[in-house]
């Protein structure tokens, strides 16, 4: 098998087609998709997925509607590799479903060209988006055995329960801190995703080598002052919620702006609630979140307890209350380095632009990581970062030298730690 079998035998053409096809499966006016966890666009989407497999895959269906199609269900070990299919409202045709196409489609372009030494599964995992029940991951957490009744019992803006969806979707979830999979046949988690952001596309590379997921801090600020009369209250009688929650939120860009520079680090704002506001008031409350995320969780922390610190000052010093509620701490995670060093060395045999980079959002392929299986993770360039949103979109280049990358690494060991490209034979 050479190099140039792999790249010839990827079909665009068939990514593409098949994108198309899930794109219609919940596709809204305006070109984008709602396909939300556990819905009938969800089912459907997977039902698609499965009507292109052919005879050459065993399809198990777990009982929280995680679909995994073995391609060898007799081996003691499997690489498996996939994404997920729902998606937010109106979000774009790629974020998910790129990634369980590609991982489809390097699949049948390994067993097309060779012989993979570890057979692949393909893994369709459910509900990763936590637009609908306020929880991300369903599918991978629960895969994994790490749901909880709470869990279960989040709703969504129907009140409709999380194990009520699944059971409209004809599945029975059971043993929930039991994993649904058996964890030591996983010789390693492969998922590719777009990036999400704009790294890959300003610097024009087609492929992104992630090599660590950074995790969230978050806090629900809530700022209290006085609610009075604009015209009636003079400036030194106020306790203006707005104006001081104004200097809380530049206090967090400049202490995230100055902790960049000794760490990896991102503090945002992203929005704010002016309870009663008005052009004709003091305004007496209001609420915003504070997302402050790292690959290095001891930078992390130490930022979040500067700026906690700094806030309380600005409350003090212009006599507001405030509350700050933690609503969500999670840990980063380095992927595992020789799975990354596959891939990357693969990238370099092949001379496809890519770079290592850390990922910004959260994915399934984190909680494999966390559950200690070797995890690989590749980004393809989101065109201007635009994600969750209708017009997402990744150059056809970029699609296709990162399948062939994905399907050179299933045609060896991927945890190896070195591309399985054989060095070209002297015609000596
Ligand atoms: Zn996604």
């Amino acid at each position: 098998m050479s190099d140039a079998d792999v790249a010839a035998e990827v079909s665009l053409d068939r990514i593409q087609r098949r994108l198309d096809a899930i794109w219609e499966i919940g596709r809204t006016d305006d070109g984008g998709v709602t396909r939300l966890a556990y819905s009938d666009e969800e089912t459907a989407a997977i039902e698609y997925v499965l009507g292109e497999l052919d005879e050459r895959f065993t399809v198990r269906t777990d009982s929280i509607g995680n679909v995994f199609a073995d391609t060898d269900p007799a081996a003691d070990r499997a690489v498996y590799l996939g994404s997920h299919l729902d998606s937010v409202f109106n979000g774009g045709r790629l974020d998910g479903a790129l990634g369980v196409v590609m991982a489809l489609e390097a699949i049948e372009v390994a067993l097309a060209v060779g012989e993979p030494p570890v057979s692949p599964t393909l893994a369709v995992l459910r509900a990763e988006e936590s637009t609908r029940f306020g929880q991300w991951a369903i599918g991978s957490r629960g895969a994994l055995g790490q749901l909880t009744v709470e869990d279960f019992s989040a709703t969504d803006q129907s009140s409709v329960p999380l194990w009520q969806a699944m059971q409209d979707q004809n599945l029975q979830p059971r043993d929930l801190d039991r994993p649904t999979i058996d964890l030591d046949r996983i010789a390693c988690f492969l998922e590719t995703h777009i990036e999400q952001g704009r790294v890959l596309d300003e610097q024009d590379e087609h492929v992104g080598v992630v090599t660590s997921i950074r995790a969230p801090v978050r806090y629900r600020v809530t700022v209290e002052g006085d609610s009075d009369h604009s015209g009636a209250t003079p400036m030194g009688m106020r306790r203006d919620a707005i104006a001081g929650a104004a200097e809380m939120i530049t206090t967090v860009e400049r202490v995230g702006d100055t902790a960049a520079g000794s760490g990896d680090l991102v503090a945002t704002v992203g929005d704010i609630t002016a309870d009663g506001g008005a052009i004709n008031k003091v305004c007496g409350r209001v609420t915003f979140p504070i997302d402050v995320r790292s690959t290095d969780r001891s930078h992390r922390d130490e930022v979040e307890a500067t700026l906690l610190d700094r806030l309380e000052a600005v409350a003090d010093r212009r006599d507001l209350d405030l509350d700050l509620s933690l609503v969500d701490r999670s840990d980063p995670v380095e992927l595992d380095p020789s799975t990354t060093g596959t891939l990357a060395s693969v990238a370099d045999d092949l001379a496809v632009p890519y770079r290592r980079l850390p990922s910004g959002g959260g994915h399934d392929a984190m909680n494999f990581q966390h559950r200690g299986i070797p995890t690989g993770m590749l980004f393809v360039p989101s065109v201007d970062g635009v994600s969750h949103n209708p017009n997402e979109a990744t150059p056809d280049d970029a699609i296709r030298d990162a399948t062939t990358v994905l399907t050179h690494a299933l045609l060896g060991d991927p945890t190896a730690g070195e591309s399985p490209i054989a060095e070209p034979e002297s015609n000596d």
